[in-house]
């Protein structure tokens, strides 16, 4: 594919034991291949200008400065890179002097923003090894090995070997344009491979997010987890459960909101770690026949529409992953007897106080989420005023191509969204004519396609609902 990147690849493999072994570390060898720029593809046009600006800046006042991670990476495999990560030998202090428009943020792992308009470049100073001889408020880590922090700065060889995937610990130098590769970085892009740098027990025990993360680059980049990474995942999914959800919440959205959604979803799901972040909806998933399919249709629309850079909301996501636990709670209230309308209320409840143990959910898309929910319970109802209200209803639109997804995933019969499809585009005469057809045939009324929905756990509710 890169003509002289080729030619560089085909040189023999440097023993990557030598990198971790005790050896080569109590040595301090550096190893590592300086790529030319003559011998790789990436070029500054791959850059943003801020980005280089940054690099520029950080190389003039005497600093060591490189892109690295996903953009190099990116770059390499022919995509052009959207957001860019620095790192440099200079301090978060020192970086922030000499950017106005700067700010430190971070506790567990300190960075630099340096903000240009929209776009904000992250400049991170090299870490180096935790746990040697430093005081606890620079780097921390649990009894089981959970990275509490990291702040230890050290040298650009350190800081490649703490980076999570050797596809990630690419750096490109602006000094001379060469890129340095760490850990056989570009022999696994060559390949397609995600390898985890070290030991992987322990690198998924320090930051067990780099689970997702696998799963993560493997969709987006088609490519295969190396057999050690893989293997510990299985086992090691719980550890997600340590992970606060707000951290979790920002995760979800770049495995799911990136174009990738459903690929992703599917390896989630095949590692056993979607359970982890969505425990009842995995529970509903072994349940309920269509729940599973309903997240892959939400999904396959999301990603179709970011492809088209349509706008995509999370709510909308949320609301169908979460359905399943919904319909099965709104079962149990109704059976202790509860009419339809407050019992999806106290399920919908119940789900979201739940789901905020494991992955948070901000406000500003849980009450949507709740109102497409409460939507779904509107949409049958197609007699006086009401039908006019629920066209009304801001989260209409979303809660109308839910109501096709519920019946594309086989929870309904076909029929409801068909009826929503002609009559919210309708001109006065046409919406009379339907909404009169509804009081003569009520077909397609958003009916289970399961009568036996109800009363699962309890055969003889009595709960009154004619
Ligand atoms: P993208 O931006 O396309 O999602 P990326 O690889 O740039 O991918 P970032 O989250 O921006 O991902 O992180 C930048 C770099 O920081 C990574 O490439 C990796 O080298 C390092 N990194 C990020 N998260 C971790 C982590 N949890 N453990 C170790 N290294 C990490
Ligand atoms: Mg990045």
């Amino acid at each position: 594919m890169f003509k002289g990147f080729t030619r560089f690849l085909q040189s023999p493999g440097e023993s990557l034991k030598s990198l971790f072994g005790t050896e080569g570390a109590a040595a301090g060898t550096p190893e590592v291949r300086v790529i030319p720029r003559e011998d790789h593809p990436v070029s500054r046009q791959h850059f943003s200008d801020a980005a280089l600006k940054v690099l520029y800046r950080l190389h003039n006042a005497g600093h060591e400065a490189y892109l690295v991670g996903g953009c190099i990476r990116d770059a390499l495999l022919g995509r052009m890179p959207k957001d860019f990560d620095v790192a440099t030998d200079a301090t978060p202090e020192e970086v922030k002097a000499l950017f106005r428009n700067s700010r430190i943020i971070g506790r567990r792992f300190r960075i630099v923003h340096v903000r240009f308009g929209r776009e904000v470049i992250e400049v991170t100073t090299f870490r180096g090894k935790p746990g040697d001889d430093h005081a606890d408020h620079i780097a921390q880590q649990s009894d089981d090995g959970l990275l509490l922090r990291d702040n230890v700065w050290g040298d650009i060889q350190e800081d490649a070997l703490r980076r999570d995937f050797t596809i990630n610990a690419l750096y490109y130098s602006i000094a001379d344009f060469s890129i340095h590769d760490f850990a056989d970085g570009v022999r696994d892009i060559e390949a397609r491979t995600l390898r985890l740098i070290g030991d992987p027990d322990t690198r998924y025990r320090e930051d067990p997010v780099r689970m997702l993360r696998a799963v993560r680059f493997a969709a987006k980049l088609d490519f295969h987890l190396a057999p050690a990474t893989e293997a510990p995942i299985h086992e090691f999914a719980p550890l997600l459960l340590q992970i606060p959800p707000a951290r979790l919440f920002d995760e979800v959205l770049k495995l799911f909101m990136a174009g990738h959604g459903v690929a992703t979803f599917q390896l989630l799901r095949h590692y056993g770690l979607f359970d982890m972040l969505f425990p009842e909806a995995g529970e509903a998933m072994a349940e309920l026949p269509w729940a599973e399919r309903l997240v892959e249709l939400a999904l396959e629309s999301t990603d179709r529409r970011i492809h088209e850079e349509r706008p995509v909301t999370p709510a909308f996501l949320f609301a169908a992953i979460l359905w399943g636990p919904v319909v099965q709670r709104q079962a149990e209230q109704e059976a202790r007897g509860l009419p339809a309308i407050p019992a999806l209320q106290a399920a919908s409840q119940q789900v979201v106080s739940r789901q905020l143990q494991h992955v948070s959910i901000p406000k500003r898309f849980s009450l949507p989420m709740r109102d497409i929910w409460d939507l779904q319970q509107r949409l049958p109802l197609r007699r006086g005023r009401r039908v006019f209200q629920t066209r009304e209803h801001p989260r209409f639109r979303a809660a109308y191509d839910m109501l096709l997804l519920r019946e594309g995933a086989g929870e309904l019969e076909p029929g409801l969204g068909d009826w929503w499809t002609v009559f919210q585009d309708a001109d006065e005469h046409e919406q009379a004519r339907l909404l009169d057809k509804v009081g003569a045939h009520p077909a397609g009324s958003g009916t289970p396609k399961r009568k036996r929905r109800r009363r699962r756990r309890k055969p003889r509710g009595g709960n009154g609902d004619a």
